[in-house]
């Protein structure tokens, strides 16, 4: 028997009417690069977004074509989310920061018909032009210069058209994973796990607004679907304040201008932005809830943030899981907690909202389900309607166990109250002797030297131990440190066999296209190296 209730299907177009429908006068803002600002609202940007869906009919692109986007936040790129997905398409946002060969392999992939593009990005653009043989339409969002020019693209159309239709299951987004290992995979998001992760988002525990609020999402909208806000803010009619620009001081002055509540973005955005307060005796207004993830939040940001009565959702989250997987919600004896101990339980990566779940194995047997103790680490799995089953094209579903555990690649610690501890990534812990030592935990103590700037550890193949660790260091501009000192400095930090066998400096580390480590090219770097 089935039951007996509407056909809803969950297609993300629903959210675009629904915001234009409940909150269309609710104000939109876009600061350009140039230092213009343009203002907008939900009803505008639903009825461009059914102008570009004419204007890309047109143009005889259709369902299931991929149009891509390589640009920075801004309402035109909004419109430009909703007017690709709108007629069937998928939308995929591409990371100018990307390496060439990352982004021709990226577009040749996706087989991508469509590019809208910043001015900003022409250089990018005539660059790899050539190595993009299906990119057949490129359209400019900021600039009549050399091409198309959006505006007056979708200026010609009347706005007086339907979505497309279809099934739930349908597609609407591609993003690439950034390839800290291998080539990028792409991971393709669905209407229906792109609505349920929306409408998960709405938990307070997530990101805690409703339209009264005003987001700045500092998180780029080619990054992890920038978390999803797209879709949760326009749930909510939220008033979006986007910055082409992610310079400290224009971020501050927004903030105050336009009166922002809620923001999300990376910890290193919010490093800046700290310090800019500090060179300047600023405050962040009326800003109250920061969400933060990507990578670890440093737990003196977050003391600094709750003593600012700022609300830190400290999220862990990949693009695999759209991206959304703990927003550091508060466990159940919170109240119960001094602020120094709710900084602790912050500086963890979190817990889930409904619709996730956790759990680690044993690293060395995967069918052993590890004890949420606090204390056992063990490689992170990932279940839920909004995380990959399979990596775009791919013949085989991705590391998924036969209950549809997702292998994160993540090493973490599950703590009682559910909150998630990452120790590690599988292929970055240390093996010596039979026992795991955490790179990351190592690295955390090393920066924790006054003369540190940054530092990496690796392991070295050991004749003994099987592998042992050194880190690599860069110094502070002008600081004099050697060896001997980090290791003592470290020496009351870690257990004494996680102590490395050498320390080793150098002018620079390597890092991804997403400006993380990339530990990959610094094994590489140290192939030959052998421990005396
Ligand atoms: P990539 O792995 O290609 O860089 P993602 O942007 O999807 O691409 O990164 C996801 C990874 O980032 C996670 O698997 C995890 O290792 C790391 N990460 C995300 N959030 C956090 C966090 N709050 N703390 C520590 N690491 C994090």
């Amino acid at each position: 028997m089935l039951g007996a209730m509407q056909d809803w299907d969950l297609r993300v177009t629903r959210i675009v009417d629904h915001a234009a429908r409940e909150n269309g006068p609710r104000e939109l803002v876009s600061r350009w690069a140039d230092g213009s600002e343009t203002r907008t609202n939900w009803a505008e940007i639903r009825h461009e977004a059914l102008r570009m869906v004419q204007a890309l009919r047109r143009l005889g692109i259709g369902p299931g074509d991929r149009i891509a986007t390589l640009a920075m936040n801004h309402t035109r790129h909004l419109v430009s989310w909703y007017g690709a997905i709108g007629i069937g398409g998928i939308l995929h946002t591409l990371n100018p920061r990307l390496f060439d060969d990352q982004l021709e392999y990226i577009v040749n992939h996706a087989e991508d018909r469509v590019l809208c593009y910043d001015a900003a990005f022409q250089p990018i653009v005539d660059r790899m032009r050539s190595r993009w043989p299906t990119v057949e339409h490129y359209i400019c969002f900021d600039s009549a210069a050399q091409e198309r020019h959006f505006e007056d693209w979708i200026a010609a159309e009347d706005g007086d058209a339907h979505w497309a239709g279809g099934d739930e299951r349908d597609p609407c987004m591609l993003c690439y994973t950034s390839g800290t290992t291998g080539n990028p995979k792409g991971v393709l998001y669905e209407h229906r796990s792109t609505m349920l992760h929306a409408i998960a988002s709405l938990q307070p525990a997530v990101f805690d607004f409703d339209a009264t609020a005003v987001m700045l999402p500092v998180v780029p909208m080619f990054h992890a679907a920038s978390w999803g806000l797209p879709w949760s803010g326009a749930a909510c009619g939220v008033k979006f304040v986007f910055s082409a620009v992610n310079d400290p001081a224009v971020l501050c002055d927004l903030l105050h201008r336009e009166g922002v509540t809620h923001a999300a973005g990376v910890p290193t955005v919010w490093l800046s932005m700290l310090q800019h307060l500090d060179a300047t005796g600023e405050d962040l207004g009326k800003l109250r809830r920061v969400i933060c993830g990507g990578s670890a939040m440093p737990r003196a940001m977050i003391a600094r943030f709750e003593g600012m009565d700022i609300d830190v959702g400290h999220a862990w989250g990949m693009t695999e899981t759209s991206p959304i997987g703990t927003t550091g919600s508060r466990p159940w004896n919170w109240d119960a907690l001094s602020f120094e101990q709710r900084v602790d339980a912050k500086a963890l990566q979190g817990r889930v909202p409904f619709g996730v779940e956790l759990r680690c194995v044993d690293l060395d047997d995967p069918t052993k389900t590890l004890p949420r103790d606090g204390k056992t680490a063990g490689a992170l799995q990932v279940r839920g309607p909004w995380v990959i089953k399979r990596y775009f094209k791919a013949e085989a579903d991705a590391a998924l166990s036969p209950e549809q555990w997702f292998d994160t690649g993540d090493v973490a610690v599950i703590h009682a109250d559910g909150n998630l501890q990452l120790t590690d990534r599988t292929k970055d812990v240390i093996k010596s002797g039979g026992e795991w030592i955490s790179s990351v935990e190592l690295e955390n103590a090393a920066v924790g030297h006054p003369a540190v700037a940054e530092a990496a550890a690796i392991g070295i193949a050991h004749p003994k131990w099987d592998e042992r660790p050194i880190l690599v260091v860069v110094r502070k501009p002008g600081a004099e440190v050697e060896a001997q000192d980090i290791l003592g400095f470290l020496a009351d930090k870690v257990a004494k066999w996680w102590l490395p066998d050498a320390v080793e400096f150098v002018d620079e580390i390597p890092h991804t296209g997403t400006g993380k480590i990339s530990k990959k090219d610094l094994r590489e770097q140290f192939r030959d190296y052998r421990l005396s």
